[in-house]
């Protein structure tokens, strides 16, 4: 439903002008690069949780949040800070400072499409889950892991904001703190929820999605969370190859949600050989598989946004 009704005497130009705009607002390979290159430079550090790096990361989504006009819905402004604690090894610094950014895009409906993504990766490999011989003091870039999931966070945040589209349910965009530590961002914002679960209809979770495959095609996940999934895959095709999995419980924050009763789905392009080496970098991302997986996205979001709020289903 467009939020304005378009004069009949405008329409062709109208039309047209809104044609170059909806083109302008859809996902594009350059964006996603560039955002992919910005927070996954050397100069990031990694993004471990509690460096400044990690914070200027979180900056970096807060201002284009901003941007698209999104409504704050942390608890301080955009950030829902919490403390995270290093588990898996000793350090002397366990308790470490990080923080959600939460953005809604209100569109006054009763119900709320979650989509995340976690911004933290490895730092400079200290935190226990590097996978590199000699991972200490190495820059673990994390460009599919997960740079690639914030930029389709950040290009479908763009794209539902500018639209001009008002879609009948709520858009909430999260990007995740301190995820690579064990979900402990998702964990924290439902434990202490910034808006009632129980007006949540579905999750959507992006992490790695840069590494696109052509023999493996884009894993979606969750498509056993409710019997609703189904009938929103129906007729919906891709110039890119995706397979569906009915699992919803692993693979990251989407596990949270799963965990409260929360249907999910899970974007992954695959494993590979630069998983959690400090090799996993920009310059090795398909940003035009990107793009076409979030328009993928957005005809599956599309579809399930014809539909009733989804009741959940767990998968054995
Ligand atoms: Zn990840």
């Amino acid at each position: 439903m467009p939020r304005r009704p378009l004069p009949t005497r405008f329409s062709t130009v109208f039309l047209f002008l809104l044609a170059v705009t909806s083109y302008g607002q859809a996902p594009s390979a350059d964006r996603i690069s560039r955002h992919i290159r910005w927070l996954a430079a050397d100069k990031m550090q990694g993004r471990g949780t509690g460096s400044p790096e990690n914070a200027k990361a979180a900056a970096y989504i807060v201002r284009q949040f901003r941007k698209a006009g999104l409504k704050p819905l942390g608890t301080a402004g955009f950030y829902q800070p919490f403390t995270a604690e290093v588990r898996r090894v000793v350090v002397p610094d366990s308790l470490r400072k990080a923080a959600n950014v939460i953005g809604f895009l209100n569109n006054d409906a009763p119900h709320t499409i979650v989509i995340g993504a976690h911004y933290d990766h490895l730092g400079l490999g200290r935190q226990g889950s590097s996978l590199a011989e000699k991972p200490e003091g190495q820059i673990h870039n994390g460009a599919d892991d997960n740079a690639s999931g914030v930029a389709g966070l950040l290009e479908l945040a763009h794209y539902y904001a500018k639209n001009d589209v008002k879609e009948p349910y709520n858009l909430l965009f999260m990007a995740f703190g301190a995820e690579e530590l064990g979900l402990q961002g998702s964990r924290y914002f439902l434990s202490q929820p910034t808006m009632p679960l129980v007006n949540l209809n579905f999750m959507v979770c992006m992490d790695m999605i840069g590494r696109y495959n052509p023999e493996r095609g884009v894993g979606i996940g969750g498509y056993g969370t409710s019997d609703a999934w189904p009938q929103v895959f129906k007729g919906v095709e891709s110039p890119i190859k995706f397979f569906t999995d009915r699992a919803g419980n692993g693979g990251s924050d989407n596990a949270a949600f799963y965990a409260k009763q929360i249907p999910v789905l899970f974007f992954h392009t695959g494993g590979h050989p630069d998983y959690h080496k400090p090799t996993d970098d920009a310059d090795k991302i398909d940003a035009s598989a990107e793009e076409q997986i979030l328009k993928l996205c957005i005809r599956l979001l599309d579809n399930a946004m014809q539909q009733p709020k989804m009741t959940f289903t767990a998968v054995n």
